[in-house]
């Protein structure tokens, strides 16, 4: 395929997938867009880090061939408007894998979230949340090294659908007139409408994504989060599909709570993967108590959406929690804070939450070596107190460094 504006490295090669596995080569094109506000500061100091590591880990025999490509403001910039270009979605298809910094969304109006049509568009249905605790880090909690969960959130479905109509409008008063008199639904006249569709097809691959995620890191339960209680048919839905999925395909490695206690006394055998499932709300306080009782999580998209920022929060906020948006092949990374605009160009905030999305990445691609090094220096960086704003006023005796100072630092521990 041709770009316009899109330059492909002569240096690389590009990732290939054969039968859903990647074919990675040693200097494998890898894309990456910038992202509004913090962006450039957060991609540029990250993509000095991974290219050191990688250069540490594996002594040049291999290299990521960097691509840009575009969207939010520079891509509106250069293609005229146009914050989401085409070319940019063509190249996530051609090239597989990339990684993002923040885009801008506007609330309540202006261009559908740039973010949410990437995920849609490219089908990235798994949206996976790692949040652990790195030693230093400050965190609300006594325990936080207790903390460590995997969240598979679903992504392309649920309120996200984007199936919503403005209170008052054609649209809604035609829908609000259908369930009123042919469904017979009682609900507030000039009421804004919203559909939550949640399929079995959506949940059981997501599902399953954690299941096999689960069972390949060797990890000891699986917890569908849900609403079912009142949300019978789409998040209840959600969890009795996922333990149709644990029976009719993962039947001989996985139990249910119910088979823990009656048949196993309470004790949990080896090589079994635990399903368990917990009601939303009663979850985020059990997460913040019990954090131990949770492994990996899978969750329906609203549901996925508020637990990922609270349990990062339990652990340094979401200036460090990484992301991943991964369908059955392609793979975008992701910081996932937003823009921050109050901060942008000033070299100032922490570069953790995308610098460990690439880590995330570089396992992907399965850089393992590399992806390892950068996690250990980052750990060494933080115990050795030197951190961007966000933690030094947090932290008693820390040196404040810029975004780019930090990067030195994390490269010199390498
Ligand atoms: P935000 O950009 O995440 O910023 C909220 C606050 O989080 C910041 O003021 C800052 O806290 C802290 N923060 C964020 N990133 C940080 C970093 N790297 N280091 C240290 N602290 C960091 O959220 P927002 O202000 O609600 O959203 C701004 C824009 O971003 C909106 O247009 C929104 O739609 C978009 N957004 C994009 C994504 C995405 O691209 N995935 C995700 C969320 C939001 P303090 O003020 O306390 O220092």
């Amino acid at each position: 395929m041709t770009y316009s504006k899109i330059t492909v490295p002569t240096s690389g090669e590009r990732i290939t997938v054969r039968e859903g596995k990647l074919n990675v080569p040693d200097t494998p094109i890898l894309l990456w867009i910038e992202g509004d506000g913090i962006g450039p500061d957060i991609m540029t100091a990250s993509k000095r880090i991974w290219d050191a590591a990688v250069q540490k880990a594996y002594g040049g025999q291999r290299k990521i061939a960097w691509m840009e490509i575009y969207a939010g403001e520079k891509a509106a910039n250069l293609y005229g408007g146009d914050y989401f270009p085409a070319e940019s979605l063509a190249a996530i298809r051609e090239f597989t894998v990339g990684i993002k910094g923040p885009l801008t969304t506007p609330v309540g109006g202006g261009f559908r979230s740039l973010n949410v049509a990437l995920r849609q568009d490219l089908d990235l249905y798994a949206c996976i949340r790692p949040v652990k605790w790195y030693p230093g880090v400050p965190s609300p909690l006594r325990h936080p090294e207790l903390v460590d969960v995997v969240i598979y959130r679903e992504n392309t479905e649920d309120v996200y659908a984007g199936v919503e109509y403005k209170a008052g409008t054609p649209e809604a008063t035609k829908v609000e007139k259908f369930l009123r008199e042919e469904m017979g639904a009682k609900f507030w006249p000039n009421s804004g409408i919203g559909i939550k569709p949640i399929s079995a097809f959506g949940s059981k691959r997501l599902i399953r994504k954690a299941f096999q995620f689960a069972l390949e890191k060797g990890r000891k339960s699986v917890t569908f989060m849900h609403k079912g209680n009142i949300q019978k048919f789409t998040e209840g839905a959600f969890m009795q599909w996922g333990y149709e999925v644990a029976k009719q395909e993962f039947g001989d490695v996985t139990i249910t709570e119910q088979q823990l206690w009656d048949e196993f006394g309470g004790k949990q055998p080896a090589g079994k993967l635990l399903i368990k499932d917990r009601i939303a709300d009663i979850m985020f306080q059990q997460m913040l108590l019990r954090p131990t009782e949770f492994d990996v999580i899978a969750a329906p998209n609203l549901n996925g959406d508020y637990l990922s920022d609270a349990v990062a929060a339990e652990v340094g906020g979401v200036g460090i929690a990484p992301g991943a948006n991964i369908g059955d092949a392609l793979a975008v990374f992701e910081a996932t804070h937003g823009t921050a605009p109050k901060y942008a160009n000033q070299d100032k905030v922490n570069p953790g939450s995308v610098l460990l999305s690439g880590v995330m990445m570089l396992d992907y691609i399965g850089w393992r070596e590399a992806a390892r090094a950068v996690e250990a220096a980052f750990t060494r960086t933080i115990a050795d107190k030197i951190v961007t704003y966000d933690f030094a006023r947090q932290m008693e005796g820390a040196r404040e460094v810029k975004t780019s100072e930090f990067a030195s630092a994390v490269i010199e521990r390498l």
